[in-house]
């Protein structure tokens, strides 16, 4: 994807989501649906609440908000050009939007699960907006981006060793969590050099 293959509409949209808080802004197509999916990515956390859990439920409320508000934008223009527009907000539970996130080459794959961004680390939140409009899109193949290769911090930060034996334990970690546990995310983030605020 070059500058001058950007119609003026793409860049518009990348414009008023980057103008309206969203700190990653990626295309990728998904074929089987015959449409163009907007990624947009928002930093949801610092290191100051990891330890309460309302906090973080509070903060995740506060960043689907901002989130809507940008969904809000992008629709709006795509409808004034009589393009079709379905968003899948930050608390969308239906599908999975790591692999689209990938694809637009907006990180890959962690350890912890989470998707990890070489600036960013995993503290983030995604939504998404799919569309019909013809935006170029990146063509990124799955695991091009190996995040964890020379990394293993959230393994080491882990408090009840759930990435025991190259297996995640997803009952010691859920129970963790509800506690308020976010020390992987926290390492990750740590580890890519990103300082919360
Ligand atoms: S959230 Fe906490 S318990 Fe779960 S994997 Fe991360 S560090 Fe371990
Ligand atoms: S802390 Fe390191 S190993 Fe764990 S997900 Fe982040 S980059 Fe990967």
């Amino acid at each position: 994807m070059t500058d001058n293959t950007i119609s003026p509409l793409q860049q518009y949209i990348t414009k008023t989501a980057a103008n309206n808080e969203a700190i990653l802004i990626g295309y990728a197509n998904i074929k089987k649906l015959h449409s163009i999916a907007i990624i947009l990515g928002f930093h949801y956390s610092d290191t100051s609440y990891f330890k309460n859990t309302f906090g973080i439920a509070q903060r995740i409320y506060e960043v689907n908000a901002k989130s809507n508000v940008v969904l809000d934008k992008l629709r709006s223009i795509l409808k004034k050009e009589n393009h079709t527009s379905y968003d899948k907000s930050v608390f969308s539970v239906y599908g999975d939007m790591r692999p689209y996130i990938e694809a637009a080459g907006l990180g890959g794959f962690g350890r912890n699960g989470l998707i990890v961004n070489s600036q960013y680390g995993s503290n983030l939140l995604f939504s998404m907006l799919l569309t019909d409009a013809p935006f170029e899109t990146e063509e990124i193949h799955r695991g091009s981006y190996q995040p964890c290769t020379y990394c293993k911090r959230c393994i080491d930060a882990c408090p009840v060793n759930a990435f025991e034996n190259n297996q995640f334990n997803t009952y010691k970690c859920f129970i963790s969590s509800l506690r308020g546990c976010k020390e992987c995310v926290t390492h990750c983030l740590n580890a890519n050099g990103m300082v919360g605020n």
